[in-house]
C-alpha cells in the first residue's frame, strides 16, 4: 500500500465497533483510477458479513446507541464533524487516490462531510412532532420516531458527501447504520467508521461492509432486518434496491442521476453563466448526478457563447488527481469505454472544443478529454442518456415555450438551472421545469447541505439534504389519548 495517509485497515469490514476480516477470507484488488495501478486489497464483504451487521446495527438500536438521548447524539456527530475537519489533509489525500478526483474537489468533499454533520448534530434534538386539535375529550400528538437499521449503498462518485447526507441524516435520527460503499472506492466510507469510533459513538451504530454490489449489496437490499434504504447510483440497480426493499415492504430513497439542463435566455449575463456552464459539467471529470450535461442555448446568443464556452474547453487540463488540474480520470477503465462508446455514438455531431490531457498522465490511468459538442437535436442519444463523463451537448432554442419542453424532455428531472435577467421569466420556468432543484441565476448554490435535495421521474424519489432528509429517515406515530 502506497498511500501514507491511511491510519485504518482497509482490508478490513467494521461491524460491532471492531475491525474484522470479511468471513469469507476474500479481498478485491484497489485500483488507482489515476494510475491504473493496484495500490492494496479491500475487503470483498458477502452476506455473512452484511448479517453480522444488520445483527450489531440491530442490537445497537436497543443498547448504548437507542438509550443516547437527542442531544447526545447530535453532540457526538459534531464532535465527529470536528474530527473530520482535523484530517483534512489525509481525507482529501485518500479520496483523491481511490477516486481519482483532483484534490481541490477532493478538499471540497471532506469539508462537506464536515459541515453535514455539524449541519445533522445540531439538528438532532430539534425534530419535534405536532398537537392536533381533534374531538372532544381527545388530546392527539405525534412522534417522529427512527425506522430502526437503515442500509445506505453507496457509490463511488461522491462517497464522502453521500455518506455525510445519509447516514448523517439517520444518525441524527437515531437509526442504526449499514453501509455498503462502492466496490472502486471505499477508503472514506472506511475512514468514516475509524472516525466515529475515534468520536465514541457506541458499537453497532454504524458498520461497514465493502464489496461487491451482486454480493453485499444484493444482501443488504434484501435484508429483512433492514428498515429503510438508501440509494444513490445508476437507474437499473435503483431498480434491483426497489424491488428487493419491496419484498420485505420497506421504504427505500433513491437517487439515480440526470440529465440536467441549463437554459440560457437571450438577456442572460453571459459573464456570470460562463464558468457555472462549463464547471458544472466537467466537475469531478463529469461523474456527478447532477452535473449539467445539456447546455440549452437561445438562438440569438448561440453563436457567441459557442465560441466563448468553446475557448473555455480549449483551456481545460486532465491529468493525475494529485496534481490537481481542471479534471482526473474517470473512475475506471470500464467507465472510460462507456464514455468512449458515447462519443462514438456522437460522431455525427459538432465537436465544438476539447480539452487536453496532460503529458503527465500515466498511461495507464483512465483518462478522458472533456468534450463539447454542438448542435445536438433534443432527442440524441447523447442529448437524452446520461453519460456519466465530461461531456456537454449544446441546443439551441427559439423561445421559451421550446426551452422549457426541450428541458423536460428526458427522463430525468433532478435539478435545472434558468440564466435570464427577467423575474417573471425565472418565477415561470422554474415553476414549469420538472426536477427537485432548480437554481436561478447559478448552479449548484455552492452544495447547500442545508437544501432538500432528490428527483422525480427516473431521478428517483425521495429527499436527502437539509431538514427534509430527516422526515425521509424517520416515521411518524400518532397517538390519540381519550382523557373524560
Ligand atoms: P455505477 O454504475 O455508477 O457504478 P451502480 O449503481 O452500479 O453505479 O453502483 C452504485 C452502488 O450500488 C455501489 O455501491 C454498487 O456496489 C452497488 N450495487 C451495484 N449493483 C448492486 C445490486 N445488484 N444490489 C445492490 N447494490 C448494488
Amino acid at each position: 500500500m502506497t498511500l501514507a495517509a491511511l491510519w485504518y485497515p482497509t482490508d478490513k469490514c467494521f461491524i460491532d465497533g471492531r475491525w474484522q476480516p470479511p468471513a469469507n477470507g476474500k479481498t478485491l484488488p484497489l485500483e488507482n483510477p489515476s494510475t491504473g495501478q493496484v495500490i492494496g486489497q479491500i475487503a470483498r464483504g458477502s452476506k455473512d458479513d452484511i448479517d453480522a451487521a444488520v445483527a450489531a446495527a440491530t442490537a445497537a438500536r436497543t443498547g448504548d446507541w437507542g438509550h443516547l438521548p437527542a442531544f447526545e447524539r447530535g453532540r457526538l456527530l459534531g464532535h465527529m464533524g470536528r474530527l473530520v475537519l482535523s484530517h483534512v489533509d489525509q481525507l482529501a489525500e485518500i479520496e483523491a487516490t481511490d477516486v481519482g478526483k483532483p484534490l481541490k474537489q477532493a478538499r471540497a468533499d471532506v469539508l462537506a462531510l464536515a459541515r453535514y454533520l455539524e449541519f445533522y448534530g445540531g439538528a438532532a434534538d430539534k425534530i419535534m412532532g405536532e398537537t392536533i386539535p381533534y374531538l372532544n375529550g381527545y388530546t392527539v400528538y405525534t412522534l417522529r420516531e427512527p425506522h430502526g437499521v437503515t442500509g445506505h449503498i453507496i457509490p463511488w462518485n461522491y462517497p464522502m458527501q453521500i455518506i455525510g447526507r445519509s447516514v448523517g441524516a439517520a444518525l441524527a435520527m437515531g437509526n442504526a447504520c449499514v453501509l455498503k460503499p462502492a466496490e472502486e472506492a471505499c477508503l472514506t466510507a472506511l475512514a468514516f467508521a475509524a472516525i466515529a469510533d475515534e468520536a465514541g459513538f457506541p458499537r453497532g451504530a454504524i458498520n461497514v461492509v465493502p464489496g461487491l454490489g451482486t454480493e453485499a449489496g444484493a444482501a443488504l437490499s434484501e435484508h429483512s432486518g433492514v428498515q429503510h434504504i438508501s440509494f444513490t447510483g445508476s437507474v437499473p440497480v435503483g431498480g434491483l434496491i426497489q424491488t428487493a426493499a419491496a419484498r420485505n415492504v420497506v421504504p427505500v430513497t433513491l437517487e439515480l442521476g440526470g440529465k440536467s439542463p441549463q437554459l440560457v435566455f437571450e438577456d442572460a449575463d453571459l459573464d456570470a453563466a460562463l464558468p457555472y456552464l462549463v464547471n458544472a459539467g466537467i466537475q469531478n471529470a463529469g461523474q456527478t448526478c447532477s452535473a449539467s450535461s445539456r447546455l440549452l442555448v437561445h438562438r440569438s446568443i448561440h453563436d457567441q457563447l459557442l465560441d466563448r464556452l468553446a475557448a473555455r474547453y480549449r483551456a481545460l487540463r486532465v491529468g493525475p488527481a494529485m496534481s490537481d488540474l481542471d479534471l482526473g480520470p474517470l473512475i475506471s477503465a470500464n467507465q472510460k469505454s462507456i464514455v468512449a462508446g458515447y462519443l462514438a455514438k456522437g460522431r455525427d455531431l459538432e465537436c465544438a472544443a476539447k480539452g487536453e490531457i496532460s503529458q503527465s498522465a500515466p498511461t495507464g490511468g483512465h483518462y478522458i478529454a472533456p468534450t463539447l459538442l454542438a448542435g445536438v437535436a433534443p432527442d440524441h442519444t447523447l442529448a437524452r442518456d446520461e453519460i456519466f463523463g465530461p461531456v456537454q451537448v449544446v441546443i439551441p432554442f427559439d423561445d421559451e415555450e421550446q426551452a422549457i419542453a426541450i428541458a423536460n424532455g428526458t427522463d430525468f428531472g433532478l435539478v435545472a438551472s434558468i440564466w435570464t435577467n427577467s423575474g417573471a421569466r425565472q418565477m415561470r420556468a422554474a415553476k414549469a421545469i420538472r426536477a427537485g432543484q432548480i437554481f436561478i441565476n447559478n448552479y449548484g448554490a455552492g452544495g447547500g447541505v442545508e437544501l432538500p435535495f432528490g428527483g422525480i421521474g427516473k431521478s428517483g424519489h425521495g429527499r436527502e439534504k437539509g431538514f427534509e432528509a430527516l422526515y425521509g429517515f424517520s416515521t411518524l406515530k400518532t397517538i390519540a389519548a381519550l382523557h373524560n
